[in-house]
């Protein structure tokens, strides 16, 4: 069988590249291993524009937030199926000076304004005290829906499969690669943290966490759909659940999940909210971090042939579709990635 793009890996990353591939007209096959536990099937999917302590939003955020919404509009809208949600995102200020930043912040940056509206959520069930804003462009990307109705478009165009490729068995030439049966021009690796095992990018600096996620009932609890996020998260998924998360372990064995983990996550929803709750899942599985969670893409130094997309992250719902369209567009077009993301700009 002969294709453009043999990709491995069916995540996010994975998922996200062969969409932009085949859609600017690439044969594309994409062989994953199919388990039940990985980063995208566990990830909790938030689309936060406005992350961290500081305040400060990321260079190019604006062009990044409305082409991840209008990819997963696109893509809902050509498969009938439904797995983007927006919504609001109410951030809580966690301390004393916390409100003083945020406001100092906003008067400096109107692009934050812009993203921000006052905070609005029923008191009584929520402890407000310090204060918050809300984000404006926040939504959940329900992963695992989205990497499913991926899969059936792939199947349907016979470009899916499910298999383990072992990078030691992907035979590179001037011509192209040779994996099995499969002659493709190039092969992308879109592994997850289990890049760390393929002999081809074993020297990048994976510095990958495991992360634990728990899903709680809370009967009588409604904030109004919105996404709480004060240090944890609290996403509303339907009905009377909700998904809480999330810590980062560096310091793992395996994606087993942490009794540990899971107190701290209970104590701090029950510092949340005033209403009793049931824990009746217990989520964990292993982030793909590269450096400080920035997005590794590019051709292998040494092997034109063999391509890397990896890092995305804990950003990876919002930036992750703008990183895929520029991978592909380089691939196809040889257009210049941004020198932060090339692993040819990146040697270690
Ligand atoms: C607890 C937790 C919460 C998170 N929350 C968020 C969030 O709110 N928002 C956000 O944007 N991100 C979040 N993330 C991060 C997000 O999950 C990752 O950025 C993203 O899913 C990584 O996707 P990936 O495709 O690179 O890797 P993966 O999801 O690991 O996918 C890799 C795929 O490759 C397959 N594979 C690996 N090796 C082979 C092989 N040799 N042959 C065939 N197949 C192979 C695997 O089976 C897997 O399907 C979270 C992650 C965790 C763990």
């Amino acid at each position: 069988m002969k294709t453009d793009y043999l990709i491995v890996g069916q995540g996010l990353a994975g998922s996200l590249l062969a969409w932009h591939l085949i859609q600017k007209g690439k044969r594309v096959l994409v062989v994953d291993r199919d388990e039940e536990n990985t980063s995208s099937k566990v990830a909790a999917g938030l689309m936060t524009p406005v992350a961290g302590a500081r305040f400060k939003l990321p260079a190019g955020l604006p062009e990044r937030l409305s082409f991840a919404n209008q990819f997963y509009w696109d893509v809902e809208e050509r498969t009938g199926q439904r797995f983007f949600h927006h919504k609001r995102i109410a951030r809580l200020f966690r301390n004393a000076e916390e409100p003083i930043r945020f406001q100092e912040r906003s008067e400096e940056d109107p692009e934050l304004k812009k993203l921000c509206a006052p905070l609005a959520l029923p008191d009584d069930l929520i402890d407000t005290s310090q204060g918050g804003f809300e984000m404006k462009q926040g939504g959940w990307l329900d992963v695992p829906a989205f990497l499913e109705c991926t899969r059936q478009w792939l199947l349907e165009q016979a470009s899916y499969a499910i298999g383990s490729v072992r990078s030691e068995e992907v035979k590179v030439s001037l011509e192209g690669i040779r994996w099995k049966n499969i002659e493709a021009e190039s092969v992308v690796f879109a592994q997850g943290w289990q890049a760390a095992d393929n002999h081809f990018f074993d020297w990048l600096p994976m510095n990958s966490a495991a992360g634990d996620i728990l899903t709680v009932e809370i009967p009588d609890f409604d904030p109004g759909g919105k996404i709480i996020n004060k240090g944890k998260w609290l996403l509303p998924i339907g009905g009377t659940l909700f998904k809480i998360g999330s810590n980062y372990r560096h310091d793992f064995e395996s994606d087993a999940p942490c009794p540990q983990a899971r107190e701290d996550l209970e104590r701090h929803l029950r510092e949340l909210i005033d209403r009793p709750f049931k824990t009746v899942k217990h989520e964990c599985a292993i982030r793909p971090i590269i450096r400080r969670s920035q997005v590794f893409a590019g051709r292998h130094p040494g092997h034109e042939k063999v391509i890397l997309f990896n890092g995305l992250g804990s950003k990876g719902v919002l930036n992750g579709p703008w990183h895929a369209d520029r991978l592909a567009d380089h691939l196809i077009e040889g257009t210049p990635l941004p020198d932060s993301v090339d692993l040819r700009s990146n040697l270690i």
